[in-house]
């Protein structure tokens, strides 16, 4: 039997009441939901182009690029927890699962290293196969972001990310023969995703932190002093923490490359 609650309809209220009621709700859940504090730089940033982006962080920068309501790092989130769940639900299904351990581990942190200014390197590998031995790492982008990865591959920054999971996998015990990063649509059909892989290769990782671990050294002996002589790239500017266009204190924002294009990897 239906439950029947008492009437509070209101006559002077609409659907653009109901519109702005959720709108605000929404608004409000994702602007006080807990944002990201690590300080500390990851394997997602440490591989980025851009000498001063990594500076910036690792000085403890200051963020000054509000890009409004996140609402696709949203979709984004939600999605690597439906995936997340998806992948670890099936893997305790497989044939013999009980007796060798499951097929995938599942975002499982990892400790890439300790080599940049003698912090621990650390991060949460999405997948883990023991199959074909692969770290693979997920990423939704727009339609416009897949199509430059699927032209251009994952650019230096999620190359290095995807080395650095495989790194901390061989450091647990682990074979790792490949990396892989799957690019998956946050706007499109599925049938649009890009899987890129190539083999292991743990230069790539120690090239990724001698890199860093130069910069840090700036960092720790100037401060953001730093920061306006380390050299930067065309790099998704806009998308930058540390960017304010025209700025000319460049130790406290970055007024972004000379003559950068805007989407570039
Ligand atoms: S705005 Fe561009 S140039 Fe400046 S730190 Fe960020 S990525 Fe580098």
């Amino acid at each position: 039997m239906t439950e029947v609650f008492p009437d509070i309809s209101n006559p002077d209220a609409g659907p653009e009441d109901l519109h702005q009621a959720l709108t605000k709700l929404f608004i409000d859940t994702i602007t006080n939901q807990p944002r990201s504090l690590q300080k500390r730089i990851g394997p997602s940033e440490y591989g980025h182009p851009c000498d001063r982006r990594i500076g910036a962080k690792l000085a403890g920068a200051q963020v000054v690029n509000n890009r409004g309501i996140p609402w696709k790092p949203l979709i984004g989130t939600n999605m690597h927890e439906w995936a997340k769940e998806t992948v670890a639900r099936h893997t305790l299904t497989l044939p013999l699962a009980d007796i060798l351990g499951p097929r995938y581990m599942v975002e499982m942190r990892v400790n890439v290293g300790d080599e940049i200014d003698g912090e621990p390197l650390n991060g949460d590998c999405d997948i883990y196969d023991r199959v074909t031995a692969t770290a693979l790492d997920y990423k939704f982008v727009g339609g416009e972001q897949l199509r430059g990865y699927r032209a251009n591959g994952p650019g230096p920054q999620y190359r290095v990310q995807a080395h650095s999971y495989a790194r901390g996998w061989v450091r647990k015990g682990y074979p790792v023969r490949h990396v892989a990063v799957w690019f998956l649509p946050r706007d499109q059909e599925f049938r649009q995703n890009h899987f890129w892989s190539e083999p292991y290769d743990e230069q790539i990782v120690i090239d990724a932190m001698n890199r860093a671990a130069g910069i840090s050294r700036m960092v720790s002996a100037l401060g953001t002093a730093a920061l306006p002589i380390l050299s930067t790239a065309d790099a998704m500017c806009t998308y930058c923490p540390y960017f304010l266009p025209a700025s000319t204190e460049v130790e406290q924002a970055c007024p972004g490359h000379p003559g950068a294009t805007g989407y570039v990897r």
